[in-house]
């Protein structure tokens, strides 16, 4: 099935690798859309010829509307633009690409409409996993995900006829930049090394959530929400050579595993692809050339991100919102070189200490709760 796709952050990492699996597979663009690049957005529009684009910010959105003036291709902005893109009708595929909370309401949208949602926006499963969930259920919609380790898992459980057979779900993590380090000799890490990730090239945020390991966190939430299962059933080994995306061992104790070359083509492929498989647009694995492969119990003492996430993971209700929006505010003013690196921890535990829970939350409620934490995240004064 040649598929037609609405793809949202298509400027960012995921973003653009998207668009080269698009092309290599011969797929059609219906809708583009990403915060403030302009000019990037322009050159995809002319070389994939949507209908739609949209820009979430509206100053960009006007400069985008004079660029493309003399195209058929239409312009629209904001969440209103973002949320025409998640339900257009001509899309069957909508690939979520943004980073952050945003992405919540278009994935809810596309879902809505019944569509398949190619998910890369793991923030989106972290607040409103159930919501999500739920929605893809009741409207015949399908959530894929597009995340590495999620979309290894996703492979290893093709074929799976009763989810009772499966013991245990087990995430791989690189282990970030930091790595082998104690939490005092990272504390005043810096932006630049914070963002130099050994194995995979990604946007500025994730890089960071991946030197804290919160990636690794946001991602066992995910994994709980997608797979249905508690977190009892989840567990994280560090494999530093990110070749081994993820594991799934069964009741028989068998243990399946997806391995690839770290490179995210091949699950925005799969994602897209799926149930097929086709020719690939990432390279192929040279086993006699891979390092060895090792695996290590992660450093919770050192990456107090980790086990933040997996105490809101295991609490439930609005705490892995919280978690998310003092998380997503952290890295922000990390980001802006206003706070050291290992304040980031320090701050998502001072907004998780104050979150006014809810176990079974709405909408409302999850969107309330990211505002709170982020308030919170952003209010924190050290003590000392
Ligand atoms: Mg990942």
């Amino acid at each position: 099935m040649k598929r037609r796709i609405s793809l949202l952050g298509s400027t960012g990492s995921i973003g653009r690798q998207s668009l080269e699996v698009i092309a290599a597979c011969d797929m059609t663009v219906a809708a583009l859309a990403a915060n403030r690049d302009a000019a990037r957005l322009e050159e995809q529009c002319r070389r994939f010829a949507p209908s739609l684009a949209v820009m979430m910010d509206p100053a960009a959105a006007k400069d985008l509307s004079l660029r493309l003036s003399d195209t058929s291709v239409r312009v629209a902005s904001g969440m209103e633009g973002l949320l025409e893109a998640a339900s257009l009708e001509e899309a069957d595929t909508v690939l979520t690409a943004v980073v952050g909370m945003v992405g919540l309401r278009p994935t809810l949208a596309a879902l809505q409409a019944g569509k398949r949602v190619a998910l890369a926006n793991k923030e989106t499963l972290v607040c409103a996993g159930e919501l999500v969930m739920d929605m893809a259920d009741r409207c015949g919609g399908e959530v894929v995900p597009v995340d590495s380790e999620h979309s290894a898992l996703f492979q290893c459980l093709q074929g799976c006829r009763n989810r009772s057979e499966v013991k245990r779900l087990i995430l791989t993590a690189s282990g970030g930049p930091f790595w082998g380090r104690d939490r005092e000799s990272i504390y005043h890490a810096s932006r630049e090394q914070a963002l130099n990730h050994p194995n995979w090239s990604m946007g500025a945020k994730i890089t960071v959530d991946s030197a804290t390991l919160m990636n690794k966190g946001l991602e066992f939430i995910e994994a709980m929400r997608l797979y249905r299962m508690p977190a009892e059933k989840i567990s994280i080994v560090i494999h530093r050579e990110s070749i081994v995306h993820s594991l799934v061992e069964y009741c028989d104790n068998a243990v399946l595993a997806q391995l690839g070359a770290p490179d995210m083509r091949l699950p925005i492929q799969y994602a897209l692809t799926w149930p097929e498989r086709t020719q690939a647009a990432a390279g192929p694995l040279d086993l006699l050339s891979c390092p060895p492969l090792t695996f290590r119990e992660p450093d919770y003492e050192s990456f107090p991100c980790l086990s933040l996430a997996l105490a809101a993971a295991r609490k439930g209700g609005t705490a892995t919102a919280a978690l998310n929006g003092a998380n997503e505010a952290a890295v922000g003013l990390f980001l802006e070189g206003r706070i050291p690196f290992g304040q980031i921890a320090e701050r998502v535990a001072w907004a998780l200490n104050r979150e006014e829970h809810v176990s079974n939350p709405n909408l409302e409620q999850i969107l309330a709760a990211d505002a709170a934490a982020r308030a919170a995240a952003l209010e924190y004064t050290p003590c000392n």
